[in-house]
């Protein structure tokens, strides 16, 4: 893991920090980039569905506010990770792309899949609890990888069976 952003569910202080504004898969940028002082999100009243710890970032603790609806606001606009991807340093693109998976994971999982109570955050974890019927949700891992097979100076190279068989030139 890198030594500027370090995911983390617990926050050794409750209040102040950097946070991210998120909504639909899109992250509020300023003047600044994408990482606000905590406290002035929340002094815009902002319509802040859920929020999570994400973890440290430079040492700062860092929190997501999941918004209900995006908001306008002066200087500022909504952008999307691939957009952010060109503009960011490598560090902050690895907390963005985690952020919006919690992002997502987060708002759809306010309510029970399987009675459809509200859902509660686990303190210390990165999962939500059904109180009413116990269920727990973690956020869905999906894995890959890519393999590039060689010998020697040669490499193996499939194609799809519903592909031509005509080769390029
Ligand atoms: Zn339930």
């Amino acid at each position: 893991m890198s030594e500027r952003w370090s995911p983390g569910t617990r926050i050794g202080y409750p209040s102040g920090g950097l946070a991210l504004a998120h909504c639909r898969q899109r992250f509020l940028l300023g003047p600044q980039g994408t990482l606000f002082p905590c406290q002035w999100l929340h002094e815009r009243g902002f319509p802040v569905l859920v929020e999570h710890v994400l973890g440290s970032f430079d040492g700062e603790p860092v929190r997501l506010l999941e918004l209900e609806r995006p908001v306008e606001l002066a200087g500022c606009s909504w952008q999307t990770l691939r957009q952010l991807m060109l503009e960011s340093d490598v560090e902050t693109f690895r907390l963005l792309g985690y952020a919006s998976q919690i992002g997502t994971w987060a708002r759809q999982h306010r309510f029970c899949g399987s009675c459809g109570a509200p859902m509660e955050l686990l303190p210390g974890e990165r999962a939500m609890h059904c109180p009413h019927c116990e269920v727990q949700h973690y956020p869905r891992l999906s894995p890959s990888m890519i393999v590039l097979v060689t010998r020697g100076d040669e490499v193996l190279l499939a194609r799809s069976p519903r592909f031509s068989s005509v080769t390029a030139p």
